[in-house]
């Protein structure tokens, strides 16, 4: 053989060495992917097939592949599926926002997802939370579908909005049974009222002393169901004559409470002084009230020479926070909740008048503007009595 032709024969034999080497590379990355592949077909599998969350693939408009999970919920083997159009698993109401859904991923906008109802193979109506993505199968758009069912927690909402409905519906009837009646009992309580008080005046000499003890006693009954009537009445108003919310200057109602309590602040000699106070919606009569009631506490609940009351007013993440502090007898601490309730009072009548709907006409009417009230309870040293209103007023009912 010659030379040229050995030299040859070495090329090509490093040519083929050289070629096998980058099959062997390249059969060996094919192993690789082999082996990732098989991996992640495992995972699509068990994603699709064990996930608690009922997956399905769609393509025009038909079922393609469908998880046990999404079988479980719809009711149907996952054979019977195969190729059955999508939507007639839908209730027909909720088709059209289906459709509308499917439509909007297509063009690209994300979707976070939507609640409507399914028809089971046997027929039972179930509310699933479905997400929708664009994917592509075989080759073609498809869409990859994740369907939760909720139909117990939607049981649970409907259930809890019936209740909340039947509440408030019967809290508009007690309040209105609540205003019937003190509205309606006025009328022969005066009469009462003022026979007793005829009675006292016209026979108060020729009667002996049992008897006038008697007619006071009745005397004294009939007002103090007078005050409690009209308290309960100012109670239930709150509720059924209600005044549209306004931009209210909570300067203004100080000094509509301070006019309307200027003989208890003469008598009393109270000093009342109060910081910036804002302008916020609010049922402007309810407040002066509100105001009226607190500083009107803070006077009669004093046992000082002379009452120091202090209202002020600061923003805190969202609320104006309003105080109305004193220098008065201050409130057990174990108290401090209850005297918020109805006709809770801590102190006798002797001691303190009253009736105990005060603070239960102060709460109302700062619940009804979004807020919430409580007291600082100092035994000895005071109390301050707080209360929140949202920076953004009230919401008007
Ligand atoms: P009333 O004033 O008619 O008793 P309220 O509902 O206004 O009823 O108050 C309930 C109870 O809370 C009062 O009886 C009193 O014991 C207590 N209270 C209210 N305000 C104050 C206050 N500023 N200082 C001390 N105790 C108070």
């Amino acid at each position: 053989m010659q030379k040229a032709e050995v030299e040859n024969i070495d090329k090509t034999k490093e040519q083929l060495l050289d070629e096998l080497e980058t099959l062997r590379q390249r059969i060996t990355v094919l192993e690789v992917l082999e082996t990732e592949l098989e991996n992640s077909n495992e995972l699509f599998r068990m994603l699709f097939f064990s996930s608690p969350i009922g997956m399905y693939i769609v393509q025009d408009g038909y079922f393609q592949i469908v998880g046990h999970q999404f079988a479980r919920i719809v009711g149907y083997d996952e054979d019977e599926l195969m190729g059955k159009p999508s939507l007639t698993l839908v209730f027909p109401e909720d088709r059209n926002a289906v459709r509308e859904n499917a439509v909007k991923m297509l063009k690209g906008e994300s979707s976070s997802g939507y609640e409507c109802r399914i028809i089971t193979k046997g027929a039972v109506i179930k509310w699933v939370m479905e997400t929708v993505a664009p994917v592509s199968y075989q080759g073609r758009r498809a869409t990859l579908g994740n369907l939760m069912d909720i139909t117990e927690r939607k049981q649970a909402e409907e259930t809890l909005k019936r209740m909340v409905g039947e509440i408030g519906h019967s809290n508009v009837e007690l309040e209105q049974f609540a205003y019937v009646v003190s509205h309606d009992l006025q009328e022969p309580l005066r009469m009462v009222s003022s026979y007793t008080q005829l009675l006292a005046r016209r026979y108060h000499d020729k009667l002996d002393t049992a008897a006038n003890d008697f007619i006071n006693y009745a005397v004294d009954g009939a007002e103090r169901m007078r005050v409690l009537l009209n308290d309960m009445l100012a109670y239930s108003r709150l509720g059924t004559q209600k005044k549209p919310f306004k931009p209210t200057n909570y300067g203004d109602v100080f000094n509509q409470a301070m006019t309307n309590l200027k003989i208890a602040i003469e008598e009393s000699g109270a000093l009342v002084t109060h910081d910036y106070l804002p302008t916020l919606i609010a049922d402007e009569g309810q407040l002066v009230q509100l105001f009226q009631n607190l500083i009107g506490n803070a006077i009669k609940f004093c046992n000082q020479e002379s009452p120091r009351i202090h209202v002020s007013a600061e923003t805190k993440s969202g609320v104006w926070v309003f105080s109305v502090r004193d220098n008065g007898i201050g409130i057990d601490p174990q108290h401090a909740q209850r005297i918020f309730e109805i006709f809770k009072r801590l102190h006798t009548r002797e001691e303190y008048s009253g009736t105990g709907m005060g603070l239960a006409i102060c709460r109302k009417i700062v619940e009804r503007h979004g807020g919430h009230i409580w007291v600082h309870p100092q035994p000895g040293e005071g109390s301050t009595f707080y209360f929140t209103i949202p920076v953004t007023g009230g919401k008007s009912p």
